[in-house]
């Protein structure tokens, strides 16, 4: 059987299903305390019901046409009651008068109206009793992500789930599983970052995939052609037999093949550098010839644990990323908690709406025990080798100030210019971009984290499937407001670098230096393809191009000009 979807994360894996079940969730709700006020808990109750009216609806239309009508009405009546007036009354009178969190509200209700209708002799309402568990369990998850239960998985499994948070999938791939298929889950999110870093197939966009692939089963994930298949005939597994051979010859050739260097057809060196979330990332820049790591994304070593590490374990994982690095660059970003991105143990509070919460540096500034650790492993680093330690979601030039006396404070420095490390601001927020000139002298680089400043441009959650193509850096607001950055940094005569996702897409490279960009850092799958893209184009043919793209008026007009100037 075979289920087509879409692409994460390229690549060919076979193995055994593992078909997450949300079980555990109810349970684990019940201990989640309030996290603000009653009307509050009501409200995030709420934005969670609409959230999964949105996704019952989408898998009805998603459904239709694949099941039998009465299957896909089984989403039409779990609609229904989710808006139940009784039933939502009795979740709000919990959190009102029982002075419980919406999770925990929501967990008790599902589980009393589960027992009523168990214990009701007329079968058509016994069979109630698996829908409002079902329902409870969806709701508890849009309130709560970080409720997924946590299991073990063996190597070799193909994990299936109705979503995967990045702290999940960081778990499971320390587990070695092979590949995930999931119903959901946003090209640009940390989850989609991450199986991409880590070389995870991934596909997504399979409705009901929980229900329809069987738990324990043999499964092929061809990502390349956004399908998984599974009960495979013989025709089939011998024909995938091909492919995986293929595979193996293809990444044993891609081993052996000699560094890329990015160097234009005009001899201009571009620095061409890795995101990474993990050291194993970074194994092999040598024999890539990449400039070093420019973003190394800290927050997902804290995820497969069961406790915030200390100062000296923080030191030991960066000692052995710096061994491999080597001397080339190497700037680690400060831990950017908050949205989606918490470890499983933190005491971090969900915000309501999370991409706005409380997160990345202004987090730091309230979480000293988070901050401190990490600061000093990072500045006893410094002392032993070169590196820019990078400030996550900067969004002012007060909170740089604020930054700049709490760093001196916690190294015992009197100003920034005695920091052992330098010092680097991620632009992503809209505000720190329009006041870079500003932040420029204060800092000794600058990193476009172009994923969330498209996010907060365009108002486009970048996790979000339903915003996906609104979530576009190819409009011309985002072009214009980069290619401003780039103008100031270079004027300032400061290094920038573009990370994020549109510096790793190969078909726009000639876009980015056309705007003045010098200094990519992509993932590593990325690596080769935007290496091949530098050594086509030349520096002098670009002139008056980062103009010409700028002034478009629209998305499609600029993806039309670059296809035309660049191929
Ligand atoms: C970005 O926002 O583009 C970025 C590089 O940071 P992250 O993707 O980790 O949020
Ligand atoms: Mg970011």
């Amino acid at each position: 059987m075979i289920l087509t979807g879409k692409t994460i994360s390229p690549g060919l894996a076979r193995g055994i299903t593992r078909v997450i079940d949300a079980r555990g969730v109810l349970d684990a709700a019940l201990s989640v305390a309030p996290s603000g006020p009653p009307q509050a808990e009501v409200e995030r109750l709420h934005a969670a019901v609409g959230r999964a009216g949105v996704e019952l609806d989408r898998l009805q239309r998603q459904l239709s046409g694949r099941l039998d009508a009465g299957d896909v009405a089984i989403f039409a009546s779990h609609a229904g009651l989710l808006h139940d007036p009784k039933f939502l009354g009795r979740i709000e009178a919990e959190i009102r008068v029982g002075g419980q969190s919406a999770e925990a509200a929501v967990s008790r209700v599902a589980s009393e109206l589960r027992a009523t209708f168990l214990a009701n002799p007329v079968p058509l309402v016994r069979d109630k009793a698996t829908d409002i568990l079902d329902i409870g369990r969806r709701l508890v998850r849009c309130l709560s992500a970080s409720l997924q239960p946590e299991l073990e998985m063996e190597q070799g499994t193909i994990v299936v789930a109705t979503s995967l948070t990045p702290s999940q999938l960081v778990r499971y791939s320390h587990h070695g599983i092979a590949g995930v298929v999931t119903e959901t889950c946003g090209p640009k999110s940390h989850t989609a970052i991450l199986a991409r870093g880590l070389g995870i197939p991934l596909i997504t966009g399979i409705a009901g995939a929980c229900e329809l692939i069987p738990q324990g089963t043999t499964a092929i994930v061809d990502a390349a052609a956004a399908r998984v298949v599974f009960q495979l005939t013989d025709a089939e597994r011998e024909s995938f037999q091909d492919l995986f051979e293929q595979q193996a010859a293809a990444l044993s050739d891609a081993e052996e093949a000699p560094p890329e260097l990015p160097i234009t057809q005009d001899g201009s060196h571009i620095r061409l550098l890795l995101n990474i979330s993990d050291a194993v990332e970074a194994a092999g820049l040598d024999m890539l010839g990449a400039d070093g790591v420019g973003l190394f994304r800290t927050e997902f070593a804290y995820m497969d644990r069961e406790g915030w590490p200390t100062t000296d374990e923080i030191y030991a994982s960066y000692r052995q990323l710096a061994e491999i690095v080597g001397d080339r660059e190497l700037h680690i970003r400060l831990v950017d908690f908050g949205a989606e991105k918490c470890p499983p143990y933190s005491d971090i509070p969900l915000s309501r709406n999370p991409s706005l919460g409380l997160r990345g540096i202004r987090l730091l500034l309230q979480r000293e025990d988070i901050l401190l650790p990490q600061v000093q492993a990072i500045t006893r680093l410094a002392h032993e080798r070169r590196l820019t330690l990078l400030l996550p979601m900067l969004d002012t030039v007060d909170t740089l100030t604020a930054t700049i006396d709490t760093l001196c404070r916690t190294i015992g420095c009197a100003s920034r210019e005695q920091f052992p490390f330098r010092l680097g601001a991620m632009i992503e927020v809209p505000s720190a971009a329009l006041q870079v000139a500003e932040i420029l002298p204060q800092v000794d680089s600058v990193s476009i984290g172009l994923n969330d400043l498209t996010q907060y441009l365009l108002a486009a959650d970048r996790d979000d499937e339903f915003v996906e193509r609104y979530h576009d850096p190819m409009q011309p607001a985002v072009l214009r407001l980069l290619q401003a950055v780039v103008a100031t940094a270079s004027a300032a005569g400061k290094p920038l670098t573009i990370c994020g996702e549109l510096a790793g897409d190969p078909k726009l490279t000639g876009l980015l230096l056309a705007l003045g960009v010098r200094r990519l850092s992509v993932a590593r799958s990325n690596y080769r393809g935007v290496a091949n893209s530098i050594r086509r184009l030349s520096l002098r043919s670009m002139e008056g191009v980062g103009a010409e793209i700028t002034a478009q008026p629209t998305a499609a007009a600029v993806r039309k000009y670059v296809a035309e100037r660049f191929g």
